[in-house]
C-alpha cells in the first residue's frame, strides 16, 4: 500500500503513542498529532495546486517540518525531492532544473548556510518553480493555517486514487563517486524497505529510536521514519545536524532503544571524552551502515554501548537502500565482521564485472542486486538507468563482494577503490580494517596513488589518537611487517585531523587521491 494508508494504520493503531520527538526545540508529537500536522501541510499544498507527480523539493537540515512534509507529499503524491543540507547555490540549482521542483520547502538558513538566499539566487533560473516555502516563516504559517480549513474529502479522494508502484520519492545519491545521481523510488520501494529494516531489528511500538543521521538520505527517511512508522515506533531528533555530545544526550534523556549512524558518528560517540557520563543501558539494537564498517568500531558498539542486536546495513540509493543485514540470531563474529545475508524478497548475485557470470563462493566480484526494492530509475537519466539495472532487472551496484558457504556477505570495497599494485589486486577496506588495531591509530583510509614502478602505491590517511605520538611511514611499515602480505603495507602515510566528508558521513575518496597525487607531485 502507500505511506498514506501506513500512516493512517498507524493512527489506528497507536494514535496515542509518541511518534515523533525534537530535541533542540523540546517539542513531541504523538501518531494522532504527527497525522494533523501532516493533513495541514498536504491541505495547505494542494491549495497552493500543487498535484499528483509534481516534484516538491525539501531543503533543510533535520527538525520536523522535514518529516512533516514527508508525509504530506505522500499523502497528495507528490514526489519528495529530498534535498542535500550542504548544497551552496549552483548544486541547488542543479537539483531544483534536473528534477524541475516546483515547490521548495526549505529551512531559511542552517550554521553557514543561507538557504533563502541561495534560492533567492537560484530561483529566476528555474523556470519551473513556483513557490518557495520557509519552514516558520508567515507564509508557512499560512499555509498550514489554510489547510486547517481544507477540505478533507479531497485529500481522502486523491489518497484514494495513488497507487503504491507510483514514483514518490526522488534521492540524490551520496555523491562519493562523482556528480550525484536522482534515484526514483515508490512507495512500494521505500515503504517495503523501512518495514523489513523495522522487522530485521525487531521494532514495536514500544522502541525509541534515535536519528543523528541525516533525512535527506534514505539512511533517515526509509530506515529511520519508515521503519518506525510502519512499527509504531517513535523517532527521537538530537540536533539538526549530527553532534556526537546531543547524539548521547538524547539516547540517555529519551531513553532510545535503537541508535543510528555511519561507522564515523560511532568513533566520535565513543571517543567523546564525556562518553562514561550518559547512561546508555535503555539501548537494546542500533544500525550502523552506510561505508565500510571497522570491525574494532563495531565490538565496542556491542561492548561500550550495549546494543547487543546491533545490525549492520549494506545498500544504496539506488535500492531503497538496504538490501543486506546482520540478524540478531546471527553469530556475533559475523554480526561485525560482515554486512549480513540478503534481505527478505530480495536476491543478491556476486559476479564478475566483466562477463557478468557468478563467481564461485569465497571469490571477489561485483554485487548485483535485484526484486522489489530497485529503484524506478534515475530521474530523466534513461541512459545511466540503462547502465546501472540490466535487462533482467539487476542493479550493477559497482561495490565488490565476497559472499561465503552460508551467503554472508563482505564488501571488500568500490570497484573504483580497488588498487592494483604490481598486478597483485588491493582492496584497500582490509589493509583499512588491520591498521584499525594500531593502538595509536584513531581512523585510517587507504587510497592508491599512481607509481612509475608499480602501477599504484598505497598511501594511508591516518587520524591519530589524542596524545599519540606522531607516526611515520617507517614505524607503520614496522608494524605491518610479517603480519600483512608486503604488497599491501602502505608506502606513504598522511597524517590528518578530518577526512573528506559527504554530508552523509562518508568519506570522499575521489578527493583523496587527487589531493594525494598533489602531495607527492
Ligand atoms: P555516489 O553513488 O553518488 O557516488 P554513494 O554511492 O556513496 O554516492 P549512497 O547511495 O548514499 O551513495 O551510498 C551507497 C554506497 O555506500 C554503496 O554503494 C557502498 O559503496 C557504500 N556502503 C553502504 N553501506 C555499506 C556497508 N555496510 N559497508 C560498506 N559499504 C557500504
Ligand atoms: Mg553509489
Amino acid at each position: 500500500h502507500t505511506i498514506g494508508v501506513a500512516l493512517d494504520r498507524a493512527v489506528a493503531a497507536f494514535p496515542d503513542r509518541e511518534a515523533l520527538v525534537d530535541l533542540p526545540s523540546g517539542r513531541r508529537w504523538t501518531y494522532r498529532e504527527l497525522a494533523a500536522e501532516v493533513d495541514r501541510i498536504a491541505l495547505g499544498l494542494l491549495g497552493l495546486g500543487v498535484g499528483v507527480g509534481d516534484r516538491v523539493g525539501i531543503w533543510a537540515p533535520n527538525c520536523p517540518e522535514w518529516v512533516f512534509t514527508q508525509y504530506a507529499t505522500a499523502r497528495i503524491g507528490a514526489i519528495l525531492v529530498t534535498v542535500n543540507p550542504g548544497y551552496r547555490a549552483h548544486e541547488v540549482e542543479y537539483v531544483l532544473r534536473q528534477a524541475g521542483i516546483r515547490t521548495v520547502v526549505a529551512a531559511p538558513s542552517f550554521r553557514t548556510s543561507d538557504y533563502a538566499a541561495m534560492l533567492a539566487e537560484a530561483g529566476p533560473r528555474c523556470p519551473g518553480l513556483r513557490d518557495v516555502l520557509l519552514i516558520g516563516s508567515p507564509q508557512w504559517r499560512e499555509l498550514a493555517e489554510a489547510g486547517e480549513h481544507g477540505d478533507r474529502e479531497r485529500l481522502a479522494s486523491v489518497g484514494v486514487g495513488l497507487g503504491a508502484h507510483d514514483p514518490i520519492n526522488i534521492q540524490y545519491t551520496s555523491g562519493t563517486t562523482g556528480f550525484p545521481k536522482g534515484a526514483t523510488l515508490s512507495h512500494h520501494n521505500i515503504l517495503n524497505n523501512g518495514y523489513f529494516v523495522g522487522e530485521l531489528c525487531g521494532y514495536t511500538e514500544a522502541d525509541r529510536i534515535c536519528v543523528p543521521v541525516p533525512f535527506y538520505h534514505c539512511f533517515g527517511m526509509v530506515m529511520g521514519n519508515l521503519a518506525a512508522l510502519s512499527h509504531g515506533a517513535c523517532v527521537v531528533i538530537p540536533a539538526p545536524a549530527f553532534d556526537a555530545v546531543a547524539t548521547l544526550r538524547a539516547v540517555a534523556a529519551e531513553r532510545c532503544t535503537s541508535l543510528y549512524g555511519v561507522p564515523t558518528m560511532f568513533i566520535a560517540e565513543l571517543n567523546d571524552p564525556g562518553f562514561a557520563e550518559h547512561d546508555l543501558s535503555s539501548l537494546r539494537t542500533g544500525i550502523m551502515a552506510g561505508s565500510p564498517c571497522p570491525i574494532e568500531v563495531m565490538k565496542q558498539v556491542v561492548d561500550r554501548m550495549g546494543m547487543r542486536d546491533v545490525s549492520i546495513c549494506y545498500g544504496m540509493t539506488e535500492t531503497s537502500p538496504v538490501s543486506t543485514q546482520t540478524r540478531a540470531e546471527d553469530p556475533l563474529e559475523r554480526r561485525v565482521s560482515t554486512v549480513g545475508r540478503v534481505g527478505p524478497h530480495l536476491e543478491v548475485a556476486v559476479a564478475d564485472p566483466e562477463t557478468g557470470l557468478t563467481v564461485p563462493r569465497g571469490t571477489p566480484g561485483e554485487l548485483r542486486t535485484r526484486g522489489y526494492a530497485v529503484m524506478l530509475g534515475y530521474w530523466d537519466q534513461p541512459d545511466r538507468t540503462a547502465e546501472a539495472v540490466d535487462a533482467e532487472g539487476w542493479m550493477h551496484t559497482g561495490d565488490l563482494a565476497v559472499m561465503d558457504e552460508e551467503g554472508y556477505l563482505n564488501i571488500t570495497g568500490r570497484l573504483k577503490d580497488m588498487v592494483i599494485r604490481g598486478g597483485e589486486n588491493i582492496y584497500p577496506r582490509e589493509v583499512e580494517e588491520f591498521l584499525h588495531t594500531h593502538p595509536d591509530i584513531l581512523d585510517v583510509q587507504v587510497v592508491g596513488v599512481p607509481d612509475a614502478k608499480y602501477g599504484e602505491e598505497l598511501m594511508a590517511w591516518i587520524r591519530s589518537r589524542p596524545g599519540a605520538p606522531e607516526l611515520t611511514a617507517e614505524a607503520l611499515r614496522a608494524y605491518c611487517a610479517g603480519r600483512i602480505a608486503h604488497y599491501k603495507v602502505p608506502r606513504y602515510v598522511h597524517l590528518v585531523e578530518e577526512f573528506p566528508m559527504t554530508v552523509t558521513g562518508k568519506v570522499r575518496k575521489v578527493e583523496m587521491r587527487e589531493r594525494a597525487v598533489e602531495l607527492l607531485g
